[in-house]
């Protein structure tokens, strides 16, 4: 966090976003059937475990796992259900399909935002361009493509800060899958999920459920702090990237691969969560959008180059190590990394590439997560997020999104904007407000 500001602690601007966003702890009846295998191994090597906090409604949520193609239960809390509508409601207008390309000067003093739309079946198409003139620009196209932007925006914009396009983490992450043995499963943890099975389960849940956080002990030596998490990944990357657990590596094809896919319902994914070292660095961008697409949406090719140092790879030796201690405790399952063979490092959660901090060198963002040396552009999202978390990012991703806000509305009021701050959460609830306007007097 900033100089000037260590004794500030992101507590209140959590709850703002816990508030607006429904996020609530769940107990040990909400979990899932892998969530509680994870709790009770951890359990039985000594280790504790505990349910993580989600925005999910356990009332409708059926478990179903199917939150990477959208919740059709309207479980999940999503941002259309809160922040989205809400911004609507103030006056704000979606564009889908803009995609935003380079950010330029304008002569009095504001930016000129260009972009493209793109087709809605097939993004590499072009349908239209245009531009939007502002005086202060918000960037949040996460932390693979706001560096992108900026650094296509440079000859227009001028120099950009040093760490725009640096210094980028992929939260240390690293995933193991295990093969479980179901009658262990019985026998040694006591667990049963009918008269017939076990286990079986690993397609039940609602993504990550229970983690393991007893190494995130800010007195351990760097690196060797980690959370370990159940989570569920649908058949995809993960069915392929997953090794046959005791086989000589490479072992994600072949025969044994194919028995070890046969037993898929016995899987258990367990997610690490560690340091890095912040390794990633970006190339020059794409001509236009945030990767050259290889697909009509999904698949692109970027020019992030992510070579973890030793440290990642200590620290990723050692949380592999630990689970599969944990998990091939007498004989419950038998595990292995997934392969870094075909894909290099992976990480659902990109951070950092234009980061907020003190050095000038090191940061690209000052502590109201506005651009050096570019006043009245802002960044809110991962990228701003100084290095690895440790846990799942997406509520400090808000939090510090929340806590940027009231610079933000002060540098439109100093443009002439008339906008005030302190909006109720989507729903209507205060209480979120009223923790954090204490430290928007402070800030003013
Ligand atoms: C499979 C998966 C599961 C996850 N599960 C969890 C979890 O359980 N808990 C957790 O904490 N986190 C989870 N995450 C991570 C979490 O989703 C991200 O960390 C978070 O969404 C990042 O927020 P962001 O605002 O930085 O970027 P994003 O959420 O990626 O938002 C960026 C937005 O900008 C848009 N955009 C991009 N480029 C442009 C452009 N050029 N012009 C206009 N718009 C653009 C994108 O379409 C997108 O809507 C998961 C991620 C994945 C992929
Ligand atoms: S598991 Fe996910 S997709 Fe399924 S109902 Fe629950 S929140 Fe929705």
């Amino acid at each position: 966090m900033a100089e000037g500001r260590h004794e500030e602690t992101l507590d209140p601007w959590y709850d703002r976003v816990a508030e607006a966003m429904g996020v609530r702890t769940q107990d040990w009846n909400d979990v899932s059937y892998p969530g509680g295998l994870w709790g009770a191994a951890c359990d039985h090597s000594g280790r504790t475990a505990n349910p993580v906090p989600v925005a999910v409604d356990k009332d409708t949520c059926v478990n179903c796992n199917w939150m990477m193609a959208g919740c059709r239960f309207e479980a999940k809390k999503s941002l259309m259900f809160n922040y989205l509508p809400a911004a609507l409601a103030h006056g704000a207008t979606i564009r889908p399909l803009h995609e935003v390309q380079r950010v330029e000067r304008t002569d009095d003093g504001g930016y000129r935002v260009h972009y493209d739309v793109i087709d809605e079946d097939d993004y590499r198409i072009r349908t239209d361009s245009g531009s939007i003139d502002a005086k202060i620009v918000v960037l949040a196209a996460g932390a693979g493509a706001t560096p992108v932007i900026l650094k296509r925006s440079e000859p227009d914009l001028g120099t950009m800060p040093n760490a725009v396009g640096r210094y980028f983490s992929g939260n240390g992450e690293r995933l193991n899958t295990a093969v479980v043995d179901e009658d262990r499963v019985r026998d040694v943890l006591g667990l049963e999920r009918d008269d017939e099975r076990a286990y079986e389960a690993f397609q039940v849940g609602k993504g990550p459920c229970v983690a393991n956080w007893d190494r995130l002990d800010a007195a351990l030596p760097e690196y060797s702090r980690y959370s370990l998490e159940q989570l569920y990944f649908p058949p995809a990357l993960g069915t392929i990237l997953a090794q046959v657990p005791g086989a000589p590596a490479p072992s994600w094809f072949g025969a044994d691969k194919k028995e070890m896919l046969r037993r898929w319902k016995s899987w258990l994914i367990v997610f690490t969560m560690s340091e890095d070292d912040n390794e990633g660095v970006f190339g020059a961008p794409p001509p236009t959008g945030n990767a050259t697409r290889l697909s009509q949406q999904m698949l692109g090719r970027g020019t992030l180059s992510y070579r973890p140092t030793m440290n990642t790879l200590k620290g990723w030796a050692q949380s592999d190590a630990e689970v599969k201690e944990i998990l091939e405790k007498d004989g419950i399952a038998s595990v292995a990394p997934w392969t870094n063979d075909l894909v290099g490092a992976y990480t659902v959660h990109p951070l950092a590439s234009c980061r907020i901090g003190d050095d000038p060198h090191t940061s690209a963002l000052d502590d109201r997560h506005e651009l050096r040396g570019h006043p009245g552009i802002f960044v809110t999202d991962g990228s701003a997020v100084p290095g690895a978390l440790t846990v799942n990012p997406a509520m400090t991703i808000a939090a510090l999104a929340e806590r940027s806000v009231p610079g933000i509305v002060d540098a439109a009021r100093e443009r002439g904007v008339d906008v005030t701050y302190g909006a109720p959460a989507p729903d209507g609830a205060t209480s979120g407000r009223g923790g954090v306007l204490k430290l928007v007097g402070q800030r003013t």
